[in-house]
């Protein structure tokens, strides 16, 4: 994702609508790496406008979604979750407390046989490594 402070002339550049709630999105999103749902963020900005609303919390993230700012996620975790991280990684997913974190796979990067992929041309790779988390493993339930 870009800066808060390139978003605005972006969104500008395209028609889009720029208020002080819209930029406070923008700033709660910048060096996140949780990836918050849009409640999260709903709660974050909140702290500093309590007058944001959350069809507004997300509308901006429907626009930076679309617009490849920011990543959607369907992680099985029970709500969108939106990671301004957008370049190439996997995650793991805590099947419990529901925590998301970015993890390099690198050279291991799964590939299908060939005679498996029938010609189709694969342009992104996700892989989710679901488990615990450590706090979670540790817990007794
Ligand atoms: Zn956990
Ligand atoms: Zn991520």
């Amino acid at each position: 994702m870009r800066t808060p402070t390139e978003l605005v002339g972006e969104f500008r550049a395209r028609g889009l609508k720029v208020t002080p709630q819209r930029v406070a999105v923008f700033a709660a999103l910048e060096g996140n790496d949780q990836h918050p749902s849009a409640e999260a963020v709903f709660a974050i900005v909140r702290e500093e406008m309590p007058t944001i609303s959350l069809r507004t919390v997300y509308q901006t993230l429907n626009d930076l979604a679309a617009m490849g700012e920011i990543g959607q996620l369907e992680l099985g975790t029970g709500a969108a979750r939106f990671d301004p991280n957008t370049g190439p990684h996997h995650h793991l997913v805590c099947d419990r407390c529901g925590l998301v974190r970015d993890v390099s796979v690198g050279a291991g990067e799964p590939t299908p046989p060939r005679s498996e992929l029938a010609g189709f041309r694969v342009h992104q790779t996700e892989v989710v490594f679901r488990g615990r988390c450590a706090p979670c493993a540790a817990a007794t339930d």
